[in-house]
């Protein structure tokens, strides 16, 4: 079959945070905008939206309450950091713009102005971050005022223990009990996207009503894993609060979770209405370029269906996960255009002789370059192309996992990088 031939002003390669982030600010501001990308890491993601938790890495000093402060002190420190090209109101439009738009489509988040909460982890620890689900945010309360709650599991679930958070947080939360409650029909190898929509069942809330009312007693908040429907989670909140008169929250679970496929519902649904055309569950296999400078590249799931031309590309294909870095055995590369990454200089300086080293390795600050516009930088140290720009976790000099900053550095680069397209197309 002969190729589909398409046109549009941006291509957005990357389906993760950033790609969605960046296909969405790049069709508000009226840019034809086309989108192509396998499953990203959104559906692994805990749906914590982080700014900057954490800097220096590795110490307790460095846990930041305002991640405005942090930033300034990461800035200053590490002046390639993406975060150091852009400004803090940029910054702030990008995260509010993006939370505006989940809102819109279903998905409520809150926080503090400009402070971090602390949300509690499916280990029983808490990590502080920027923008939260509105079903955790009673949680956040709860840890802040150390109220007597009631964390529950599902018997037959695996990786969410409520024993195990309340005996990480019992130290220090004198009135946190737990309890594994019994659901009819419980599988133990459910998914939990096919759970969460079990929730959504009469029969099922019933059910769950049924067993957390013996467990109730003084208690001011119940937390639950963060299985709580895929999209009527604020109708199953309110329904439980009602019923069982206390507040609930959600507790997220680890991956591949159900608050993170929640954002990538929401854009989906979103995104439709923005006329962007679609190439999901389809890659970039290979690229020219015209000679009016235009891109020209070919798209398809496992071999050429489509070619899309396109005044510019924002390049938010992820690291290894993602695949937008690739490692040999001798160095990373990135995947399509074969851009310059920076790299440790040999393997053998990729990882920490301590596997567990608390700073991390020197291989997670690799990545791209770019210039100041977030354009990635060729071999003379010049922007490789002057309509080619790059965001998210594929940016140097960034250890989003540590640092806690993933959601916020992905979005935040999205939005520069989109604007900074405009100036150019
Ligand atoms: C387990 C886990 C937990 C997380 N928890 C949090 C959290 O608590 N808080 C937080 O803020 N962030 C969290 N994140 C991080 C966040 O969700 C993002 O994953 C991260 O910011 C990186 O996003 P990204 O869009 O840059 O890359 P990715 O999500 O890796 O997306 C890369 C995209 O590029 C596409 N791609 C690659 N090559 C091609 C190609 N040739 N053609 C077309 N498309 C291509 C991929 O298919 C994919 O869609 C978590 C991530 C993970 C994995």
């Amino acid at each position: 079959m002969k190729p589909s031939k398409n046109k549009c002003d941006v291509l957005v390669i990357g389906t993760g945070m950033a790609g969605m982030a960046a296909a969405l600010f790049a069709a508000q501001k009226g840019l034809s905008t086309a989108h192509a990308g396998m499953t990203g890491a959104i559906n692994f993601s805990s749906g914590l939206l982080d700014l900057l938790g954490v800097y220096p890495i590795g110490t307790q000093a460095g846990i930041w309450k305002n991640p405005w402060e942090g930033i300034e002190a990461l800035v200053q420190d590490m002046p390639q950091h993406p975060f150091a090209r852009i400004s803090k109101s940029e910054i702030r439009e990008s995260i509010d713009e993006f939370t505006a738009f989940l809102e819109k489509n279903g998905l409520s988040y809150t926080g503090y102005p400009d402070g971090n909460a602390l949300v509690i982890t499916p280990a029983g620890t808490v990590k502080p971050t920027f923008r939260v689900p509105l079903s955790m945010w009673k949680g956040v309360k709860a840890y802040e005022e150390k109220s007597p709650c009631l964390i529950a599991d599902f018997r037959g679930i695996k990786a969410f223990s409520s024993r195990q958070i309340a005996e990480t947080l019992k130290h220090e939360w004198p009135e946190l009990r737990n309890a594994r409650l019994s659901l009819p029909n419980l599988k133990a190898d459910i998914y939990p996207k096919h759970l969460a929509q079990t929730m959504e069942s009469p029969d099922m809330l019933e059910a769950l009503i049924r067993e957390l009312k013996p467990h109730i007693g003084n208690v001011k908040a119940v937390g639950l894993p963060a299985l709580l429907g895929v999209c009527k989670t604020a109708q199953i909140l309110s329904r439980l609060e009602t019923e069982l008169g206390t507040d609930i929250f959600e507790i997220p679970t680890i991956p591949p979770s159900v608050a993170g496929s929640r954002i990538r519902a929401a854009f989906e649904k979103g995104l439709s209405p923005l006329k962007i055309q679609p190439f999901y569950q389809k890659q970039v296999m290979g690229f020219q370029r015209l000679p009016d400078g235009n891109f020209l590249l070919d798209v398809g799931h496992t071999e050429k269906e489509s070619q899309i031309q396109a005044k510019g590309i924002i390049l938010a294909s992820g690291r290894f996960f993602g695949k937008g870095l690739h490692a040999d055995r001798k160095q990373i590369r990135e995947s399509i255009f074969d851009l310059p990454v920076s790299q440790p200089q040999s393997r053998s300086k990729w990882h920490d002789p301590d596997f567990l080293a608390p700073a991390g390795h020197p291989v997670n600050l690799a990545g791209l370059e770019t210039d100041e516009y977030f354009r990635p930088l060729g071999k003379g140290g010049k922007a490789a192309y002057e309509n080619l720009f790059a965001a998210g976790s594929i940016l140097a000099h960034q250890d989003w996992p540590r640092m806690k900053c993933g959601s916020g550095l992905a979005i935040a680069t999205a939005y520069k990088a989109v604007k900074e397209m405009c100036a150019y197309i």
